[in-house]
């Protein structure tokens, strides 16, 4: 099986970065980046040290309902290019353990497919989960922080 990493769309993001409001109808912060550690849940690359980011609240789900989880992401705040799901596992994911979780098609946990597995088990977990026909999509998150990554398909 070949699976897709897939980042926010780019539409999405630009949106962002001209000052539309994020779901809590804020528009999305601007600073600069001070660690070597925050995601660009676009490029699904490492945002450089001193260049300007966005925080911003995002819930990765069609309908709000009680399983659409809203947290705060990053993104470059400058032009980044999308990742590209034909390239394989992100660099973002390259390093850390993550959280995955899968999802039926209603956009609901599907119990039991939650865990934490290192960088060289993530494809291979998330492609053991897509495998059901229960299940429409994997999430990545923090395993620490619990923040959206990337969906998996
Ligand atoms: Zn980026």
């Amino acid at each position: 099986m070949q699976i897709r990493f897939l980042p926010i769309p780019t539409e999405t993001v630009r949106a962002y970065r001209q000052g539309t409001p994020d779901i809590y109808g804020n528009p999305p912060e601007r600073v600069t980046c001070t660690s070597d550690g925050a995601p660009c849940r676009h490029c699904l690359d490492y945002i450089p040290v001193g260049a300007e980011m966005l925080i911003l609240a995002y819930s990765p789900f069609g309908a709000r309902q009680p399983y659409a989880e809203t947290g705060p992401i990053f993104l470059c705040a400058h032009d980044c290019r999308a990742f590209d799901p034909a390239d394989g596992v992100p660099p973002i994911f390259r390093d850390h353990p993550m959280l995955i979780r899968a999802y039926g098609e209603n956009e609901r946990i599907l119990y039991g497919t939650g865990a934490v597995v290192p960088p060289e088990r993530l494809e291979t977990e998330c492609a053991a989960r897509l495998d059901s026909d229960q299940v429409a999509f994997v999430h990545v998150r923090s395993s620490t922080n619990n923040c959206f990554q990337a969906r998996v398909e």
